[in-house]
């Protein structure tokens, strides 16, 4: 067990983000309080801060991870409450106008079984299996319905929050306070309000729209797929869909659409768009399925990361993570994923500090933690930024050297036809389980140059 750090810790956000770190202080700290503004359900519902509950939320194979290293036994409790397991490459396919495969450019035909299990469920259902299983930690104190209006601050220390509870003001003091307040986190707020430089942000247009419905799932329906994508490559095609079979003999059903071909919420508008997408077979599958919910839309217009780790100065006894820091395109399902791996680097660094104890701890912890967090979030920034800008309509900041980045990956996933080691891998990268940079590590690398090579000897051939 490590030492101690604090005796109080606050957690500004109890979602997904929120009650992982949560999870994590709780090992360091006495005490741990996490406030989230709405009041929260007892069972699996989405709150009202948390609007994108209504949509498909895909539980990549990195967040599982996490999730599974901070709570023992965790995918089995997400089971016990419903949550459907499935195996990559064989029960997960993309359906494009070429056809059925297991890779999204369509170089795998067959299915083939890499031997990971993903976990399928409403982004309710996790959020109250993460919540289970973080409030009855007996060091932690979950407290709805209490919105945090600001931070308490005094010679560079952030002391603890302010909070308007019925009675009136009223501030509660922390030795370390984390703010998990999603997006639109007032974080860059409070910095200027106690003197320090809000964090410049980067962003990208990607100007992405979800419409979505849960459906019973068929009883005819005898597929092998239990999540199923449907689209067109870019930049051609800018509407897709996705199927999920969720708990309770449901699926999340999201359609999908870019720049102006945003998918309609009435019903009529919902079947219309269905029956356009780039491949017929989402339309089948859903035609005579029965809706048992409302249609719910979310616009999505721009990716950002917030760049905390470029200030020169940050008070002490403050972090930020989760949305907070960095919110992606939806699509690609890489959010959850980041925020755990964020968390997990401050739990390294927490860990680093408990068990060699200096007189103060947690001094610089922010300026320690902050370059971590971005090292983490640039794998995911730069896979959908890839992805985005295959868009010519996206604006934003192009990563550099893209045109050589798709050769790459163009050699790369032919060999991943091939390789059934190299598919694996690339799901690992593609679902946050290894950094984008195991693509480029050697021996792989040599590899993909000389297939880079065979392939241009071919064309002018
Ligand atoms: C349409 C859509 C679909 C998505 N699909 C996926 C997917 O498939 N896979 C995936 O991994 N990610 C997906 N995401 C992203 C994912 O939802 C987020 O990355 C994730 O919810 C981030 O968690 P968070 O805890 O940082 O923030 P949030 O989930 O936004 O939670 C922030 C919490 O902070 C609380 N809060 C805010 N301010 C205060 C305050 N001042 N005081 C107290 N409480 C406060 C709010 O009430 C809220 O509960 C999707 C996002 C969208 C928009």
């Amino acid at each position: 067990m490590p030492d101690r750090l604090g005796q109080h810790a606050i957690v500004v956000g109890g979602s997904i983000a929120g009650l992982m770190a949560a999870r994590v202080l709780t090992d360091f700290f006495d005490q741990v309080t996490v406030f989230d503004r709405d009041p929260i359900e007892a069972g699996s519902a989405v709150h009202k801060s948390v609007p994108q509950g209504n949509h498909l939320h895909a539980l990549m194979l990195g967040g599982q991870q996490v999730l599974s290293s901070l709570y023992p036994g965790f995918t089995d409790r997400l089971q016990v409450l419903g949550a459907i397991r499935f195996r990559f490459g064989k029960e997960a396919a993309f359906f494009f106008p070429g056809g059925k495969s297991y890779t999204p450019t369509g170089s795998v035909r067959e299915p083939r079984d890499l031997g990971i299990d993903g976990y399928s469920q409403s982004r309710g259902l996790l959020e109250y299996c993460v919540r289970q299983c973080t409030v009855e930690l007996t060091n932690l104190r979950f407290e709805g319905g209490t919105a945090v209006q600001g931070l308490t601050y005094e010679h560079g220390q952030v002391r603890g929050v302010r909070l308007n509870r019925e009675g009136g003001a009223e501030s509660v003091a922390a030795d370390l306070v984390v703010d998990a307040g999603g997006r639109g986190s007032r974080a860059p707020r409070w910095l200027t309000e106690m003197g320090f430089r809000a964090p410049e942000e980067s962003s990208i247009g990607c100007d992405f729209a979800y419409t979505s419905a849960k459906f019973r799932t068929p009883a005819n329906y005898d597929g092998p797929e239990k999540v199923m994508l449907f689209g067109g490559p870019p930049p051609k095609y800018t509407s897709g869909a996705g199927i999920g079979q969720i708990e309770n003999d449901t699926w999340m059903v999201s359609l999908a659409g870019r720049f102006g071909v945003y998918p309609p919420s009435d019903e009529d508008g919902f079947f219309a768009f269905a029956k356009s997408l780039p491949t017929r077979r989402f339309y089948d599958l859903i035609k005579d399925a029965e809706r048992i919910s409302d249609i719910f839309h979310h616009r999505f217009p721009t990716s950002v990361q917030r760049h905390y780790e470029r200030l020169t100065a940050f008070p002490e006894r403050f972090v930020v993570l989760g949305d907070a820091i960095s919110s992606f395109n939806p699509v690609y399902g890489q959010g959850m994923s980041s925020a755990a791996l964020q968390v997990r680097a401050l739990q390294y660094l927490l860990r680093e500090r408990a068990t060699a104890p200096k007189a103060d701890a947690l001094a610089g912890l922010g300026a320690a933690y902050f370059p971590k967090a971005a090292e983490v979030i640039a794998s995911p920034w730069i896979l959908a930024a890839s992805s985005d800008f295959a868009y010519p309509q996206t604006t934003g900041e192009r990563p550099p050297n893209m045109e050589d980045g798709a050769r790459y990956f163009g050699a790369l996933d032919s060999i991943v036809a091939e390789d059934p080691a190299v598919h694996r891998l690339l799901v690992e990268v593609f679902q946050l389980a290894r950094p984008l940079w195991d693509l480029t590590a050697e021996p792989l690398r040599s590899r993909v140059i000389a297939r880079q090579e065979e392939l241009v000897a071919k064309k002018t051939a």
